[in-house]
């Protein structure tokens, strides 16, 4: 064989190898594609349970994010004064939310203990501000819990954490998510989410953004406001601080939080907040806005915000309405976010404050729609400075969710 004849050789053995290698490569990947099931692939749900009446109930609004005396740094804010202010403006219900590292964990011992901490008329949650390393979360409760061991576990791990959370069986919610002292645990472990921190709400963009990646990938998580107010109005003998400032532009229901509770007590509340039966106005006195829809187009709504259902394939009329003081004249944008993606834009105005729209939900695999309200703000006289801060932001739904899986 001379070296040309070598060379054709050598050429050729090269060609059928590597068409053996590539043959082999297609045929291992078509292997692979043909034997491979994702387990994790959305399928079609079983029974869900069913929707809970939406007239049987009690619109309940409050501050679920406020600090008393018993938060070292706050100022002119013992707890008698929060529960005159909220009363004052027609709360239904507060939480009053101390930082739990400034008592090492005791907050039965303090704020729970102390002889300001009742009330005839307002609903008193119990809670605290869950203050750690890795971010700061919120617990509510109808009743005292154990909050030493929640304080106590804080730097494990999210697996220890989480079933300590399940044991006392509390509702833990992520507080300002996205700022300094973000949310640094799984969001598996909690029930909501602060989407509206205090009256700023141009600051909130981040957190909104962390709800819809939450809510795309399939955790039911209600969205919930909280002034985090730390400072009170003095009142003599009490003495001006240089946070005093605060208390005129954010305080007690800045935002505030507005519950479809079955019935008048604190643990009704905290089952709406579970529920994600809840909307956000910007003030007490802002409207509401309220989100319901048709499943079979019979003309009565079948459902609101916070619940969940199977998609039928059939179209689905929603409706969204502004109810509450509205100044005649006043428009209102209503956004409709699907998904976490901008669905649409609609205008209400004062005459009839309500929009229709339709569309219809996927069978196989989770859809959500939330609501977004823009406009005029409305007064709040006792917190004045608290208007311009939050802008034309008006007021903010929970979703409407068709086929999360319950047991996600
Ligand atoms: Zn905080
Ligand atoms: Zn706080």
């Amino acid at each position: 064989m001379d070296t040309n004849q070598l060379l054709k050789k050598k050429r050729f053995i090269a060609i059928i190898c590597t068409g053996l290698i590539i043959a082999c490569f297609f045929s291992t990947a078509a292997f692979c594609q043909s034997e491979h099931v994702n387990p994790w692939a959305p399928a079609e749900l079983g029974e869900l349970p069913p929707v809970a009446s939406i007239t049987n109930g009690v619109w309940l609004k409050g501050e679920l994010h406020v600090h008393s005396r018993h938060s070292k740094e706050s100022s002119n804010n013992p707890v008698k004064k929060i529960i005159a202010f909220s009363k004052s403006v027609g709360m239904d219900y507060i939480c009053i939310t101390d930082h739990d590292n400034h008592v090492n964990g005791d907050v039965a011992h303090n704020t729970w203990a102390d002889p300001e901490f009742k009330s005839d008329s307002l609903l008193l949650l119990y809670g605290a501000e869950w203050t750690t390393t890795r971010g700061h979360g919120n617990v509510f409760s109808a009743r005292p819990y154990d909050h030493q061991r929640l304080y106590d576990v804080r730097d494990q791990r999210d697996v220890v954490v989480g079933a300590i959370k399940k044991e006392l069986g509390i509702h833990l919610s992520a507080n300002h998510p996205s700022g300094k002292d973000h949310f640094g645990y799984s969001y598996d472990m909690v029930n909501s989410i602060e989407v509206w921190n205090s009256a700023v709400w141009s600051k909130n963009a981040n957190a909104i953004m962390i709800w819809d990646d939450m809510l795309s990938s399939g955790r039911k998580l209600t969205g919930r406001g909280g002034s985090d107010a730390h400072h009170g109005e003095p009142i003599p003998p009490e003495q001006e601080t240089k946070n005093t400032y605060q208390a005129k532009a954010n305080y007690v229901g800045t935002p505030t939080t507005w519950v479809f509770a079955t019935e008048r007590t604190a643990q009704a509340v905290v089952d709406a907040l579970t529920n994600g039966r809840v909307s956000i106005s910007a003030n007490p006195f802002g409207p509401r806005v309220e989100f319901y829809a048709d499943l079979n187009d019979d003309g009565k709504m079948d459902m609101m915000m916070g619940d969940n259902v199977k998609s039928t394939g059939k179209p689905v009329k929603f409706r969204v309405q502004l109810t509450g003081k509205i100044t005649a004249g006043s428009v209102y944008t209503i956004k409709v976010i699907k998904d976490g993606n901008k669905f649409g834009t609609f205008k209400i105005d004062g005459q009839t404050a309500v929009i229709e729209f339709t569309d219809t939900p996927i069978t196989i695999g989770r859809t959500y729609y939330r609501i977004e309200v823009e406009g005029p703000p409305t007064a709040y006289p006792q917190v004045p400075g608290s208007m311009a801060l939050s802008g034309n932001m008006v007021g903010l739904s929970n979703p409407i969710y068709f086929n999360f899986d319950p047991n996600f």
